[in-house]
């Protein structure tokens, strides 16, 4: 072969290479099962958020797919933990939606400034949320107030996508627990590192104390509170779930007929709990503004006008 011939070839994969999305974008996993005109608006920089126009592609699934975590889906199956398994979730590895707002003993509320945020994780996210939870009760947490779950969205000013977008990242805005009232922007104590002992108040050293249940020993690996920058200034983000740690159950196999998730509780009692079938996970066919649902959660009227 010729120079002349290995130039046009060299040519040619640059010509291809520019055509075809990146390899880091090519690995995204959910993103065959949206149409292809779709495919490369999800790259564009605007919107900032894509999950709107991505959420209706989601799809209930029975069985995990090759790629998915089967056995981390088998130990939430073995933890009685009520999910539905679905595909189509772009960036999501194994995507469940959860059927419950509790996890290891604690109550994750969505926030009342993000209603529509679906309440989608990757599996191994839901693992170690409900192993945080031992940790997050002596700490003296009841309820952890949520704005932001699965969320397809690039790193503030990057190109980079955000770990929301593979699931593996939660934002919380509050908590509440024996403390009382804990919101990020008004109770967290900037410059205060530690675990609540360098606080000076109840409510921001409770705040430090559920930095440290989630990081700790690596249940997660990063937490940026508003010590890291004005984007955090009102929430504080954990992301980047360490793979280490496995919830010590039985795990249950998906069997011939199984569905993916735990019988969802149809008793008066469990129905409160379970989220129901209009929550806003999939509102399939219809506008993302059709989705709002008014939940029996609605948070306490007695809330500060700016949490
Ligand atoms: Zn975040």
């Amino acid at each position: 072969m010729g120079t002349r011939s290995v130039h046009t070839l060299v040519a040619m994969v640059a010509m291809l290479q520019l055509m075809l999305p990146s390899q880091a974008q090519a690995r995204i996993y959910g993103i065959s099962f949206i149409p292809p005109k779709l495919r490369r608006r999800i790259f564009l920089k605007k919107p900032w958020n894509k999950t709107p126009m991505l959420i209706r592609y989601a799809r209930r699934i029975s069985r995990p797919l090759p790629y998915m975590d089967r056995r981390c889906l088998e130990r939430l199956r073995g933890a009685r933990v009520p999910f539905r398994l679905l595909k189509g979730v772009v960036g999501v590895r194994t995507p469940v939606k959860l059927l419950t707002y509790r996890l290891g003993g604690v109550t994750y509320r969505r926030a009342w400034n993000n209603k529509t945020a679906p309440w989608i994780l990757d599996c191994k996210t839901v693992e170690n949320l409900i192993l945080a939870g031992p940790r997050l009760r002596r700490a003296g947490i009841a309820t952890i107030y949520w704005n932001s779950a699965w969320r397809f969205s690039f790193v503030h000013h990057t190109r980079r996508l955000s770990r929301h977008a593979y699931g593996e990242a939660l934002d919380i805005t509050a908590i509440d627990g024996s403390f009382g009232y804990a919101s990020v922007i008004r109770h967290y104590e900037r410059g205060r590192r530690g675990c609540g002992s360098a606080n000076k108040t109840r409510r921001g050293a409770a705040l430090r104390r559920l930095v440290c249940a989630f990081t700790g020993d690596g249940l997660f690996k990063t937490a940026f509170t508003p010590d890291y920058n004005r984007i955090h200034r009102d929430h504080i983000h954990i992301d980047h779930p360490g793979r280490r740690f496995k919830l010590k159950v039985k795990p249950r196999p998906f069997g011939r007929g199984a569905a993916s998730d735990a019988p969802a509780p149809r008793s008066s009692a469990g129905s409160r709990r379970s989220a129901d079938e209009s929550d806003s996970g999939i509102c399939r066919g219809r506008g993302w503004k059709k989705c709002l649902i008014r939940k029996w959660w609605e948070p306490p009227r007695s809330r500060p006008r700016y949490y």
